[in-house]
C-alpha cells in the first residue's frame, strides 16, 4: 500500500544528516548514564521490525507477513495477536492480569503510516484480540476510540466472540494481591501534590506492568504500529493507560518514523510521549535520543511526592522504543541497565540494549 506521499528512505537520510547539526545540543540529556550503542545491523532499505522484549516471536511473525508483500499495519497486528492469545504472558490479552474487581479489561491501538488513520479500543472486555477490533475501528468507523461496552458490542458485530479472558494463574493472582492490600492504595484522599504521608505504602515500582508494542517498515518503505496490553495490574475499574491513546502509548508518521511504550501509562499520557519521540527524530534525534529525551522529560514533570525515591528521580519505569525511516533503531527506560526490546530485520532477530537515565 505504498502511497504517493511516501518519500524515500535516502530523501529522509538527507534531511535527517542536516536537521541532526543543529539538534545537537538539543539531544544532550544531562542525568543519562547508559546510552547504548546497539547491535542491530543497519540495512538502509530492508523491512524492519521492532517490539517490546516480550515480543521476539511478534517480531518474526511479522517480518514474515512482510516479506509475503502485506502491508505493515497486518503485520505488526498479526504479530502481536501471538501474545494476545498467550496465557502465560500476563500482561497482554487473554491471561492479562484483571482489573481490582478481577474483570480483565484490554486497550489497544493501532495507527497505519500511510494514510495516517488510527483505531483503538479501551477498557474492552470478553475479547481476545483488542489490537484486530482496534484496526476494525480503523476501517470501519469514522471514530478513533470505542471504550467498555461499546468497543465489545462493536466487536461482537463484527463477529468476535466474548471469551473468559481470566485465565486460573491470573485469577489467583487478583486474590494474592486482594488479600494483602495496604490500607493506602491509589484510591487517594484530597491532598498536595507534595504531601509526604499520601501514598507512603503505595510502591509504584511493585506494581505490575507490561504491554507489547510493535511497530514496522513494509516493502513498500510504509510504516506502521501497535500497542495492545491488559493494563496495569489491579487497576480500578474503568482505567485507561496509555496503549489505546494515539499520542502517548504510540506514534507513527509515515515520513518519520514510529514509537512505542511500556510501562506506566499515567506518564505517558501526561507527556504525549510517544508524539514528542516522533518529533524529536523529526527535528533530527535518532531513535535512541529521542527516546532519552521523552524520559527526560518524564522526570522534570514528575512532582507527586509518593512517585519520586529519595533522590528526587521518579520511582517508577517507562520504556520507549522506536525506529526511523531510515532503518534506524532505538529505545530507553528512565531506570535500569539491563533493558533490551526486540528487532528484526531482513537477516533476524535480535534483542536490542535500551539507554537509560538512572541505574
Ligand atoms: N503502559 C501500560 C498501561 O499503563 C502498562 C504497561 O505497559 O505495563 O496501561
Amino acid at each position: 500500500m505504498a502511497t504517493k506521499r511516501s518519500s524515500s528512505r535516502r530523501q529522509f537520510l538527507k534531511t535527517t544528516a542536516a536537521a541532526s547539526v543543529g539538534a545537537a545540543t538539543l539531544g544532550s540529556a544531562p542525568r543519562v548514564v547508559g546510552a547504548r550503542s546497539h547491535g542491530l545491523p543497519q540495512q538502509a532499505d530492508g523491512p524492519l521490525v521492532i517490539s517490546s522484549r516480550n515480543g521476539m516471536n511478534a517480531v518474526e511473525r511479522a517480518m514474515e507477513v512482510i516479506k509475503s508483500g502485506a502491508d505493515a499495519l497486518d503485520a505488526v497486528v498479526a504479530g502481536v495477536n501471538l501474545v494476545e492469545e498467550d496465557p502465560n504472558d500476563t500482561s497482554v490479552g487473554y491471561g492479562g492480569l484483571p482489573n481490582a474487581d478481577g474483570v480483565v479489561q484490554l486497550d489497544a491501538a493501532v495507527i497505519h503510516g500511510p494514510t495516517g488513520r488510527a483505531g483503538s479500543v479501551a477498557c474492552i472486555e470478553g475479547i481476545k484480540y483488542p489490537s484486530k477490533v482496534a484496526k476494525l475501528v480503523l476501517e470501519r468507523t469514522d471514530h478513533v476510540n470505542l471504550v467498555g461496552k461499546g468497543a465489545q458490542e462493536f466487536a461482537i458485530m463484527h463477529g468476535f466472540p466474548v471469551e473468559n479472558l481470566l485465565t486460573e494463574r491470573a485469577r489467583l493472582a487478583w486474590v494474592r494481591w486482594r488479600e494483602n492490600l495496604s490500607n493506602r492504595d491509589e484510591y487517594l484522599p484530597p491532598h498536595e501534590a507534595d504531601d509526604p504521608s499520601i501514598g507512603a505504602d503505595y510502591e509504584p515500582q511493585h506494581r505490575t506492568w507490561g504491554t507489547i508494542h510493535c511497530s514496522a517498515i513494509d516493502l513498500a518503505g510504509n510504516i506502521s504500529s501497535v500497542t495492545t496490553t491488559s493494563g496495569l495490574a489491579f487497576k480500578i475499574p474503568g482505567r485507561v493507560g496509555d496503549s489505546p491513546i494515539i499520542g502517548a502509548g504510540l506514534y507513527c508518521d509515515n515520513e518519520v518514523g514510529a514509537a512505542g511504550s511500556t510501562g506506566r501509562g499515567e506518564a505517558n499520557l501526561e507527556n504525549c510521549a510517544s508524539f514528542l519521540i516522533v518529533e524529536r527524530m523529526r527535528a533530527g534525534d535518532s531513535p535512541e535520543q529521542a527516546c532519552l529525551y521523552a524520559c527526560e522529560r518524564i522526570a522534570d514533570h514528575t512532582r507527586k511526592a509518593y512517585l519520586l525515591n529519595e533522590r528526587g528521580e521518579p520511582d517508577f519505569n517507562v520504556q520507549f522504543y522506536a525506529l526511523n525511516k531510515a532503518g534506524e533503531v532505538g529505545g530507553a527506560q528512565i531506570r535500569g541497565e539491563n533493558g533490551q526490546f526486540a528487532a528484526c530485520n531482513s537477516e533476524g532477530s535480535f534483542l536490542v540494549d535500551l539507554a537509560y537515565l538512572y541505574k
